[in-house]
């Protein structure tokens, strides 16, 4: 595509480097942390705005010129929603990064899309107050890519995702007119909930600049249990039975022995008892150092029944290197497995260990190793298939995938508790949705955005 007239007409606003061509950086944002083989689109410009007029400004360039425009935040996502797939403009929101109020009267922070996420708990931290969603990308990922996929972590346990922190949100449609939904409001009940529908919408809906989130006070940190179970089947019995003793734990996390050989093979980390086939990680927090010592008893008392291992890791170093393993889960195995593909079904937490018992018999029907980790206290899967680097079925990934997709929604769960549908998840939509439904759905996106030019070929075409 010939981009003159269009580069011509930015740098009339823009400076040189907010305007960037360079086939190096083309490269570089041409992807993002998704197993995505499709085609993509090197014929973009990318585009760094320092403020919402410089956004308003470039979708209205976009409008003007009929060009599709992908918004990105840090391209951490995992299922493609920041990828060009067609002759665009990309507008990344690295420069937007400023925490533009900490309001402790009201317990919010209005802040700029590119805001990094651990940032943010940090800096408010500081002050006692405490920002919760905790997606394992927290480092590197952004609010806005939070926002844009409603993102999620191990403390949606006992705190919910980042639509329950959500109270405002301002930014742009399409072609470039403002708009300003909610506020420093706990309560707003006014009109269609546009805060609802734009929170995990993916960036094809409308272009979020500013965001009004809610903070709660910080509670104190609790005990990390590690308990190493001799079988699967004690390790699900004990996490239904913590989860209906009345104890809150903030995050109930699982690993197989399979996850952490991996990890003491590429980072020789090796936690007590690895060699036991199923792992429970059990964080306790609390506004109360007393009530640590009440709920940690109910849990001791809860895994000493079945033939486990426990540690009850206090100190800051040690929970780290659990939560350190827990981390390197995926990238460890993506080392390993460089064909790995990797789902996040959910399921309710009731049916968790039926749909465990269903991946184990899936890897020995197959002979394809599938295993399964992660946020097992909100019934949230990482299922990964680790296809061998020799494997000579070239569909053997997408057959399993329909299986894996296919047995959540059996079970009245769903084919992603948090990383969107963006383009991987495309194919498997209609899975879950009649087309009655889909047809509402290209509905509400021809509504926001007519000429389809907002992140086109995401989530719906
Ligand atoms: C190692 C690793 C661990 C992860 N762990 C988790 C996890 O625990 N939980 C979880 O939920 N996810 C997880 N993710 C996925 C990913 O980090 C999240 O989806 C995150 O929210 C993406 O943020 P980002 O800034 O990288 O967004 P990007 O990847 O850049 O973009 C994601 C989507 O958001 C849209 N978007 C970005 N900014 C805006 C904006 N300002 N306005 C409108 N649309 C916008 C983009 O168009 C795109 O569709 C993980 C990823 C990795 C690589």
């Amino acid at each position: 595509m010939d981009f003159t007239l269009i580069i011509h007409h930015l740098r009339k606003r823009l400076s040189d480097s907010q305007v960037v061509i360079s086939d190096l950086e083309r490269e570089a944002y041409s992807h993002d942390r998704s197993p995505y083989f499709g085609p993509v689109s090197l014929d973009f410009i990318i585009l760094f705005p320092h403020s919402e007029s410089d956004v308003e400004f470039i979708l209205k360039t976009s409008d003007f010129f009929n060009i599709p425009i992908v918004v990105r935040g840090a391209g951490t996502g995992t299922t493609g929603g920041a990828l060009p797939v067609t002759a665009c403009l990309m507008m990344s929101f690295e420069k937007m990064d400023r925490i533009l109020e900490i309001d402790v009267e009201n317990r919010v922070a209005v802040i700029e899309p590119g805001v990094i996420t651990g940032n943010l708990q940090r800096e408010v931290s500081e002050i006692g107050l405490f920002y919760p969603p905790d997606p394992a990308s927290l480092e590197t990922c952004t609010i806005g890519g939070n926002v844009a996929e409603n993102a999620g972590g191990p403390r949606c346990l006992k705190y919910g995702v980042t639509r329950d922190y959500i109270l405002g949100l301002s930014g742009f449609y399409v072609d470039g007119t403002p708009f300003h939904f909610g506020g420093k409001l706990r309560k707003d009940v006014a009109g269609y909930d546009m805060i609802g529908l734009l929170v995990g919408s993916e960036g094809t809906l409308a272009v979020i600049t500013q965001i009004i989130v809610k903070l709660i006070a910080l509670p104190l940190e609790g005990p990390l249990i590690h308990c190493a179970f001799t079988s699967y089947d004690e390790a699900f019995f004990a996490l239904n039975s913590i989860l209906t003793s009345g104890v809150s734990p903030s995050a109930v996390e699982f690993m197989d022995t399979a996850c952490l050989k991996a990890i003491k093979t590429c980072h020789g980390i090796d936690i007590q008892d690895s060699d036991h086939p199923a792992h429970l990680l059990i964080e306790l927090d609390s506004h109360d150092a007393e009530q640590f010592k009440k709920d940690t008893e109910i849990i001791l008392d809860i895994l000493n029944r079945s033939q486990s291992s426990v540690q009850v890791m206090s100190s800051a170093s040690e929970k780290e290197i659990l939560w350190k393993t827990r981390r390197l889960i995926s990238r460890s195995l993506k080392q390993l497995f460089p064909q790995k593909i990797s789902h996040d079904i959910v399921v309710p937490v009731s049916r968790v260990s039926t749909y465990m018992a269903f991946i184990s018999q899936l890897s020995i029907e197959s002979g394809i190793q599938i295993i399964g980790y992660g946020h097992l206290g909100d019934g949230n899967i990482h299922v990964n298939i680790l296809i061998p680097p020799d494997c000579e079925d070239a569909h053997i990934g997408e057959i399993l995938t329909l299986q894996i997709l296919e047995q959540a929604i059996l079970l009245k769960g769903s084919i992603t508790g948090e990383h969107g549908i963006g383009v991987t998840k495309k194919p498997f939509l209609n899975l879950m949705f009649s087309e009655y439904d889909i047809t509402i759905f290209r509905g509400i996106k021809r509504t926001f955005d007519p000429k389809n030019l907002l992140n086109p070929h995401k989530i719906i075409d």
